[in-house]
């Protein structure tokens, strides 16, 4: 983003053959609803980068932060996603999709992403900080690679299942979310896309958890898929649902 005399030109990095695809998605369709996810969320950021700046009423806009170190500009870049997250997915939007749906099924969660032409990782980030609106709590992964080696892309949990769920982080093994999974579960060589499964270590109110994995046929041809850990009561455990 650049700051002139009369407000903010918000640039994108592309390659070049890209440029004009680009230029007319902006020009003609809706102002952008059909450009690429990533370019949507950095023109988001951006924006969320505009609110920090003076007016543009007498002189060239100032910004109101003073960045002068690196935490800052960590913790700046972190409330521009932020921002970018509230534009593309609005907070009444989410809330209305909280009480019609259900956020801890994988397949709405790609339904969220698909409808608000988001990447998966800015759907669970979203859906984590609005965490207090869903009547369980509980936590979200998207998570990418092969059989033998599983990433987490990203990934939100209920902050007071933080201690329970800390190993699990962006670049961790997948295994550091779903180990107490079974075989039967679909991402260790079963067929169930839902288990509940017992954490014996955690207190009785943090013992039960059902995991649920993305169904093949939501996730399509894209690269990751979701798992999400619902906090549930041990007098209701639905073990294997396949
Ligand atoms: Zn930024």
């Amino acid at each position: 983003m650049f700051v002139t005399k009369t407000g903010c030109e918000i640039y994108i990095a592309c390659e070049k053959p890209e440029i004009e695809d680009y230029e007319s998605r902006y020009q003609n369709e809706c102002f952008g609803r059909w450009l690429p996810p990533r370019v949507r969320f950095t023109i988001a950021h951006e924006i969320g980068h505009t609110l920090l700046y003076g007016s543009v009423k007498n002189s060239k806009p100032k910004s109101r932060i003073a960045v002068d170190h690196h935490r800052t500009l960590e913790s700046l870049e972190d409330l521009c996603d932020g921002v970018a997250g509230r534009i593309l997915m609005p907070t009444d939007i989410i809330r209305l999709k909280a009480q019609q749906s259900d956020f801890y099924n994988p397949d709405i969660l790609r339904g969220i992403a698909q409808e608000a032409k988001v990447s998966a990782s800015a759907v669970v980030r979203r859906i984590g900080e609005m965490g207090g609106l869903l009547s369980d709590m509980g936590a979200f992964a998207y998570a990418k690679g092969t059989d033998h080696k599983r990433e987490i892309i990203a990934f939100s949990t209920h902050s007071s299942l933080s201690p329970i769920f800390a190993n699990a982080r962006p670049g961790q093994l997948l295994s550091t979310f779903v180990q107490h999974t079974t075989k039967g579960f679909i991402l260790n060589g079963g067929n169930c896309y839902v288990e509940v499964v017992e954490f014996p270590e955690q207190p009785e109110w943090a013992r039960y958890f059902e995991f649920r994995c993305e169904t093949q046929a939501s996730k399509g041809d894209h690269l990751g898929f979701f798992v999400t850990a619902r906090l549930v009561n041990q007098a209701d455990p639905t073990k294997h649902l396949c």
